[in-house]
């Protein structure tokens, strides 16, 4: 029986084993097992990690037995066996009923599994598995211990042994893998190959071995990654579009004739840009970052306009209702009677702009779904609804996908697909993304930034408000709304939560399309903790209490659409003072007037989150202020979190720290788009230089030649991740 890297685990182990590796680890086949890296690896000797253990951590210690005592129980039948063991820095103890133990002789060495407990003010195992490692294991007689992730039944060493079981095989690793990194490519950046990384990974002699197991095993982490985005622009690029030259007399000219403003000079440079990229048949695939409030949604305005007057349509991506229902209100504004062609009012040669949204009722939908067949309507706005099937095109030119990191990729292709031909695409986000994230998130797209913002902006001040230590401040901080409010200005208070009447447990503000109150990037501190504050609640208290005198409105995901919408313009429209919300209010949202942000339990918000949130009030000619009410110390790491985002507002060092305060798995993978990005090794914030010399190698490899089909084994290995992300998408749907 010849084995490859897909041959199933139970063809290779135990039945026990392999069933309980896959119920448990999620590992079904020799690749998983083989790409199943340790965690860390124990050095005899020097393993002094006894006295670092928290209780409830399930853990692998290797240590050495000092005592063993077995006695009769007192108050039970049965014995009791306690045993100690050290490790040279700490001790702990092992206690077993009923000799329910391995045989344990004083002296021995060896590796013990269990969830740390306390019992008198002592640290202990119950019951923990042991290995006892003999002298004539070479296993453990090795310098490094591999230490892998384990579960309940699958534990560190019964890995260690499958894993050594493939290892040994005399059908030999070499015949098994397919390295996926061709030779030349290892050549250049000094890379062992794959059979002896994986040696080196899972049975290292020196810590210098690691280190070249890492450094080879992420490359084909960061190949494997930038060849599928290779591929995917080259294909991308060899499926020609439509042009939509730009003309003139048509909305584009309307459009900025009706701009209050002069557009500032990386406006009218990424124009061009566009516009040119909009005349080419081949299609446009551009990312535009910039900061929160330089101007993004006019430049796609514009490259909209002009794709209609090309005599395609435009379709707008919004990630929430309010934001959709915002942005429709906004376009059909400016664009006047030119954006009600068909109805009385409206200019013949103008074009319609329609919003479509889940929660719209059935026959609002319909028309609008019928206005977008039949191409009445030239711009389109909306948010996941627009993916859904049943949404027809005439003739799709140009995808605007706004604040993407709410979107994946699969969103954009769903929305790519509605087109004829590939429309041309722009993906706005919000948040500046550090260079990692560009070349692997949005490795498929080239990128254009908007450093500047308008000028003539007041710019906004930041501080937290520590509740817990100063309470007078939180009471200074709704002094300065009211002050704000006097002076003709509004404010926004946000909340983690919305907070719920009838059974008083809501906790994520959830809209009709998941869209609102993502829930904060980061865990709590823990559970012990006080609920996060409510929307209604909060409102409540302000309207009894600091704010009686001023008219004070909630904005909530729960809310029906058509009253959501009513909250907004009313806010807008200056008819409300203070707006207590959930982060419905985070993106794009535009209210120049407003210019107070207080974030209540500001520390259940992630970096990028609040970001957001203070764009909000940085959009006028009147200074904003932005203040971060946390209850958190000042001095733990949350309450220094805090301090930092009141610290600057350079959103590419924001989002480097928020890069860092996250797990990285959820900026690659499922927490972005659903998909599984077979990263595990790769770091975005350590492995840049890394990142981007495989980018190189991967862009080459694609264009040169007959592409990835002049290497087979990378060609599987994206062939599989892109698998993979197809499945995984196709499960959600
Ligand atoms: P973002 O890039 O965060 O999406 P917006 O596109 O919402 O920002 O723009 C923020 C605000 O700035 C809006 O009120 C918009 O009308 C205004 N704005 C955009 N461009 C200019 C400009 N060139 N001059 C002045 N104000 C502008
Ligand atoms: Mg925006």
């Amino acid at each position: 029986m010849a084995i490859s890297m897909d041959t199933p685990l139970t063809r290779v182990l135990g039945p026990k084993t392999a069933k309980v590796m896959a119920e448990q680890l999620a590992l079904h086949t020799v690749r998983d097992l083989l790409r199943h890296y340790p965690r860390r690896y124990a050095q005899r000797g020097e393993m002094t990690r006894l006295d670092g253990l928290e209780v409830g951590d399930r853990v692998t210690v290797l240590a050495q037995v000092k005592n063993v005592s077995t006695r009769r129980m007192q108050q039970r039948r049965g014995t009791l066996t306690e045993v100690t063991v050290g490790d040279g820095a700490g001790s702990m103890r092992l206690v077993f009923f009923n000799n329910r133990h391995a045989h344990l002789d004083v002296g021995e060495w060896g590796l013990f599994a269990g969830t740390v407990g306390l019992w008198r003010g002592e640290k202990q195992f119950t019951h923990p598995d042991c290995h006892i490692i003999t002298g004539g294991d070479d296993d453990w007689a090795r310098a490094l211990v591999p230490l892998y992730p384990a579960s309940k039944d699958v534990s560190s060493w019964v890995i260690q042994k499958s894993v050594k079981l493939l290892l040994d095989d005399p059908r030999s690793l070499e015949q098994m893998l397919d390295d996926p990194l061709p030779a030349p490519v290892r050549e250049r950046h000094g890379l062992v190959d794959l059979p002896t990384a994986l040696r080196y990974k899972h049975r290292p002699e020196s810590q210098e071995q690691v280190d070249e197991a890492d450094e080879r095993l992420k490359w084909d982490e960061a190949l494997v990654l930038q060849a599928t985005l290779a591929a995917r622009r080259r294909a991308a690029a060899l499926e020609p579009g439509i042009a939509r030259p730009r003309s003139s007399g048509g909305l584009l000219d309307a459009v900025d004739a009706a701009l209050p403003f002069s557009l500032t000079d990386g406006q009218r440079e990424v124009g061009e840009e566009l516009a040119a990229e909009l005349a080419r048949e081949q299609p446009m695939n551009r990312l535009l970052q910039g900061e929160v409030g330089s101007g993004k949604t006019v430049v796609a305005l514009r490259a909209m306009a002009q794709v209609v007057d090309a005599g395609g349509q435009a379709a707008l991506l919004a990630p929430t209702e309010v934001l959709a229902a915002q942005h429709a209100r906004s376009l059909a504004g400016i664009l006047g009677p030119l954006g009600r062609a068909g109805e009385l009012d409206g200019d013949p040669a103008g074009t319609r702009v329609v919003l479509l949204t889940g929660s719209q009722k059935a026959a609002v939908r319909r028309e609008a779904r019928a206005a977008v067949a039949d191409g009445s309507a030239g711009i389109v706005v909306g948010t996941h609804a627009l993916l859904q099937e049943g949404v027809e095109f005439a003739d799709l030119g140009l995808v605007v996908v706004d604040e993407q990191h709410r979107f994946g990729v699969e969103q954009r292709d769903a929305l790519r697909a509605k087109g004829n031909r590939p429309p041309h695409v722009l993906v706005m986000t919000a948040t500046p993304i550090p260079r990692t994230v560009a070349m692997t998130v949005y490795g498929d797209l080239e990128t254009s930034t908007l450093r500047q913002l308008p000028a003539g902006r007041g710019g906004v001040s930041s501080s937290v408000v520590p509740a817990g230590e100063k309470p007078a401040w939180l009471d200074r901080a709704w002094a300065r709304v009211r002050e704000e409010v006097a002076a003709g200005r509004q404010a926004y208070v946000v909340c983690p939560r919305i907070g719920d009447l009838e059974d008083g447990s809501s906790k994520a503000d959830e809209g009709p399309d998941g869209e609102d109150g993502a829930p904060p990037e980061e865990k709590g501190a823990g559970s012990d903790r006080r609920p996060p504050l409510a929307v209604l609640d909060v409102a409540e208290a302000l309207r009894a209490g600091p704010l009686s005198a001023l008219r004070v409105e909630v904005l909530h995901g729960r809310m029906p659409p058509e009253e959501k919408e009513a909250r907004m313009r009313a806010f807008a429209a200056a008819e409300v003072d203070v707006l207590v919300a959930t982060t419905v209010v985070e993106v794009g949202v535009d209210v120049p007037n407003a210019t107070v942000m207080v974030v209540m339990d500001a520390d259940r918000f992630g970096v990028s989150q609040l970001h957001q949130l203070r764009g909000r009030v940085a959009r006028g000619r009147h200074p904003g202020l932005c203040l971060l009410v946390s209850e958190v110390s000042s001095s733990s790491a949350t309450g220094q979190r805090l301090a930092s985002v009141a610290a600057t507002t350079d959103g590419f060092q924001l989002a480097r720290l928020d890069l860092e305060t996250r797990r990285e798995g959820d900026v690659l993978g499922a927490a972005q788009s659903g998909r599984r990005s077979g990263v595990r090794l790769l770091s975005l914030l350590d492995d840049e230089q890394l990142i981007a010399e495989a980018r190189v190698e991967a862009t080459a490899l694609v264009e040169h030649g007959r592409g990835l089909a002049d290497h087979p084994e990378l060609a599987a290995a994206v062939a599989a991740m892109s698998l993979d992300e197809r499945a995984d998408y196709l499960e959600k749907a």
